[in-house]
């Protein structure tokens, strides 16, 4: 356990009896604000506007690979769909990162059964030396079992990991799936390897179609050609390897990083009434990876973000604070959008008023938890009740992160949410050609626009703040 640090502490104790200090008064939100937020949440319920962003997105742009020609095509559409939408204010903000292309990818066990593999490369990937990369295979079980192995046994060789995701809601598997991607790469690379191949990190088991994703790569001089088996394919070597004889596979991959590209993150905003330079944080990230056409990952979290914006802006009268919608450019090949973000209004962490973002599919949202001062966990109390009826548990243990990209901007100090949404289903899809609009429930989208446009509004409407400063938020476990 950590120590507790005496200010929170004392904190806690000015809650525990009931006394709140006239420097920071407790934060809460009117029985009128209530009251909006719930014919705002019981209309969004039935409103598609989110759905029709995301088949907006799909259909008009399809896969927006960071840095591609549909990164900007997507660009124009997210200015032009929020000028659509009503938006007071709509802005980019440059957002500069590597320039990764993908060509071409084939693999084929050459001994001792020649057959063809499906498989993808992983972003940062350079490609293989003209002609492919022949070499011996050799199998770990996992990214500690890599790290535990002799340089000599992996030296020249492509080094395959089989670690076999597993399903759950929360995708919490995801964290050591993820983790061998990115880091997997990286470290067979320190150890003198030719090339690096993992089990898709995806929990699908019958589908021949590999996830790709990132890897930890940053120097292009110290890379190794690195990509993704299907797990069907995964299931193909590791049988092949069974065998006891030494395996050949030849790796041809043509991809790579061809120099550096200037995006931009996409902004509206609802201006607020009262205080408009004080905002609430939701938004999506605009690219996807390129196999699909990025419905679940992230034109979902786009469009429930737009359409959360678009309802306030449907009511009688503009928020008291300012709602700000962000479409973050390439978060999938490192959160450069939202770092760059971060970085850039650092000094502005204060005027946030609460944030978070959605990225994790169109699963229903069935928990909230939220990292606030001790004297605004009244109105997350407030904000729970409202949410409740349409599924989502306040969990008061947990802290909230912001989402993918915001977490950055959490870092920096912004009060967060974390709003889970059910990914039983979510790395089924995630990051392959099946990402597609029709793995999306309407009603489900919905009620994440429900969700989100209920917390911003409330969040909004409070009397008082949730305690966004620098630092505030250092030590609340988000990140781990
Ligand atoms: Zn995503």
């Amino acid at each position: 356990m950590r120590p507790v640090p005496l200010t929170l502490l004392a904190a806690s104790l000015l809650l525990a009896t009931g006394i709140a200090s006239a420097a920071n008064p407790t934060t809460t939100i009117s029985a009128t604000a209530v009251k909006t937020a719930e014919q705002l949440r019981d209309k969004a319920m039935l409103d598609d506007t989110g759905y029709r962003i995301v088949e907006s997105l799909t259909t008009e742009i399809g896969p927006r690979l960071a840095g591609s020609d549909a990164d900007q095509r997507a660009r124009d559409w997210a200015v032009a769909k929020f000028k659509a939408l009503g938006y007071d204010k709509v802005y980019t903000e440059e957002v500069k990162y590597p320039l990764w292309v993908r060509r071409s990818e084939h693999a084929a066990i050459v001994a001792p059964f020649p057959q063809s593999l499906v498989l993808s490369a992983l972003g940062y990937s350079p490609g293989t030396p003209k002609g492919g990369l022949t070499a011996q295979v050799v199998k770990f079980d996992s990214l500690d079992a890599l790290k535990a192995a002799d340089p000599d046994s992996v030296k020249g060789k492509i080094v395959y990991i089989g670690y076999r995701m597993q399903r759950a809601k929360d995708g919490h598997d995801y964290g050591m799936g993820s983790a061998v991607r990115t880091g997997g790469p990286v470290l067979a690379q320190t150890k003198g390897a030719a090339g690096f191949l993992l089990r898709s990190a995806g929990t699908d088991a019958d589908q021949r179609i590999a996830h790709t994703g990132v890897t930890g790569f940053r120097d292009p001089a110290k890379a190794i050609p690195a990509a993704a088996l299907s797990n069907p394919d995964a299931d193909q070597l590791e049988r092949i390897l069974a065998y006891g004889k030494p395996v050949t596979l030849k790796l041809d991959l043509d991809c790579g990083v061809v120099g550096e590209y200037t995006g931009a993150n996409v902004i509206g905003e609802i201006t607020g009434r009262k205080h408009p330079d004080q905002v609430v944080a939701i938004g999506g990230h605009l690219d996807s990876w390129d196999p699909g056409t990025g419905a679940i990952d992230d034109g979902a979290g786009v469009a429930i973000a737009m359409a959360a914006g678009k309802l306030i802006h449907d009511l009688p009268q503009r928020p008291d604070r300012t709602i700000r919608v962000i479409a973050f450019a390439n978060e999938e090949m490192g959160l450069w959008g939202g770092r760059a973000y971060a970085d850039k209004h650092a000094g502005e962490v204060a005027k946030f008023q609460l944030g978070t973002e959605s990225d994790f599919g169109a699963g229903p949202v069935w928990r909230m938890s939220a990292s606030v001062k001790p004297q605004a966990r009244d109105a997350i109390d407030q904000i729970a009740k409202v949410l409740a009826p349409i599924g989502v548990a306040y969990d008061t243990k947990k802290p909230g992160g912001g989402g993918s990209d915001l977490s950055q901007m959490h870092g920096k100090g912004m009060a967060a949410l974390s709003l889970t949404q059910d990914g039983t289903h979510y790395f089924d899809w995630h990051h392959t050609s099946n990402d597609t609009l029709d793995k999306i429930d309407p009603k489900q989208l919905a009620q994440n626009v429900a969700v989100y446009a209920t917390f911003s509004y409330m969040a909004a409407q409070a009397d008082g703040d949730f305690g966004s400063a620098p630092g505030a938020f250092a030590n609340d476990g988000a990140g781990e």
